[in-house]
């Protein structure tokens, strides 16, 4: 039978205390022990079912991670108060002083910034590739690699890495292959391709409501342990800890994820074909002109689609402010950071999300002045969506 990660997460079944149909939302920070030895055993990690505190696990969050790994395909999974809240833990529990990250240049800002910036001060190097060019990525590989990290479809340049092919090369060196499946939940599942650990910006699509920040890691039962050790874990350690109410909440939205992926990806790809036949540079997964398509069909769960990302060049950053302006005022979608909400997101990743990035490095990656990113949302009648965003572009004669 095809791997279906939605019906994944449709066969979990919890109860609330009363026979709740949502399981209860956990209230305490802390737990109470029937007898000391208990406490003690639930300290060293030796007492399953016991909650001692609520930075380390809460019954709310681990519900979330087990309906998240159910998604994944991996043992468990951990969540956190933010996607930079997995990613940063998740990096330096694998990493320590003199120890090396090969990584695509095309990543999330933050987290390049946090490679580029922050951990060089602990000593931890990195490399960042062109993820698409395997002799390029093992190339980097040295003798104190550690981790292999890229995203399934990069942020903002919708790049596709061949996880499969990034796995083989993983393996053969002994590396652990982390991937931020942010951009592409249900349509890609990186487990099964071969990836060790996968992790969401919970914040974006899988959340979708633009309410909240979130993040996961999932993994095997004994990395995400490692992330929770209450004596050198990082996640326990660094204490991102997401709360019991958010996460009892991003559990319900979570359980509509596969309706809206497939509208997003209905809508996204109407618009990246439509916007293409319009002669303007066009960037998505879907079209047959992006450079990975035939890989990203290859890797994908094809009912959820190619997703809601897509970019356009419109030539210049004035360009770009102006139609981004124009469409805002005739209620076609927010200028605004982040993606995965049920309105269209759209902004010049130049100049926003990827500003920590250096003009020049932009320039050799192919981030254009005058790119725009949309995340396209959940419009009913995305013809008529189209139509209006076709007439702004006369108007300000992109077209
Ligand atoms: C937003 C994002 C992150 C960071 O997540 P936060 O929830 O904002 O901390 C990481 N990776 C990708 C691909 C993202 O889009």
């Amino acid at each position: 039978m095809a791997f279906k990660p939605a019906n994944n997460i449709q066969d979990l079944q919890y109860f609330g205390e009363f026979g709740g149909v949502n399981p209860s939302i956990s209230d305490s920070s802390t737990y109470t022990f029937l007898s000391a030895k208990t406490m003690f055993d639930t300290f060293e990690g030796n007492a399953d079912g016991c909650y001692l505190y609520s930075r380390h696990s809460s019954p709310s969050n681990l519900y979330l991670g087990e309906a998240l790994a159910a998604m994944e395909g991996t043992e468990t999974a951990n969540v956190s108060a933010s996607g930079m809240g997995a990613i940063t833990p998740a990096l330096l529990q694998l990493c320590g002083a003199g120890d090396h990250i090969v990584s695509s240049r095309t990543i999330y800002g933050g987290t390049y910034a946090f490679l580029k910036n922050f951990t060089p001060r602990f000593n931890i190097k990195t490399s960042f590739v062109d993820i698409t060019n395997l002799e390029i990525v093992e190339a980097a590989i040295t003798k104190n690699t550690k981790v292999l990290y890229c995203e399934s479809v990069s942020n903002p340049l919708l790049e596709v890495a061949d996880i499969k092919g990034l796995a083989a090369i993983a393996k053969k060196h002994q590396l652990k292959l982390i991937v931020d499946n942010t951009f592409s939940p249900l349509s890609i599942s990186p487990v099964k391709l071969g990836a060790d650990v996968v992790i969401h910006s919970l914040t974006k699509f899988i959340n979708g409501s633009s309410d909240t920040v979130g993040g996961v890691v999932c993994g095997t039962q004994e990395f995400i342990n490692d992330l929770r050790n209450v004596n050198n874990g990082a996640s326990m350690l660094l204490g991102s800890t997401m709360d019991s109410l958010r996460a009892a909440s991003v559990l319900k939205n979570l359980r509509t994820l596969h309706i809206r992926m497939q509208q997003h990806s209905k809508n996204g790809l109407f618009l990246a074909e439509k916007f293409e036949a319009d002669g303007l540079k066009t960037v998505y997964p879907g079209l047959k002109s992006h450079p990975s398509h035939e890989l990203f069909k290859s890797m994908m769960n094809t009912q959820y689609g190619f997703g809601g990302m897509l970019t356009i060049d419109v030539g210049s950053i004035e360009k770009a402010n102006e139609l981004m302006e124009l469409m805002q005022n005739r209620n076609l979608g927010y200028l605004a950071v982040s993606l995965g909400f049920y309105k269209t997101l759209f902004s010049a990743p130049g100049t926003s999300t990827s500003s920590e990035i250096p003009l020049d490095e932009q320039k050799a990656m192919g981030l254009s002045d005058g790119l725009i990113r949309f995340s396209i949302g959940l419009d009913d009648d995305i013809e008529r969506t189209y139509s209006m965003m076709n007439a702004c572009m006369k108007e300000l004669s992109i077209l």
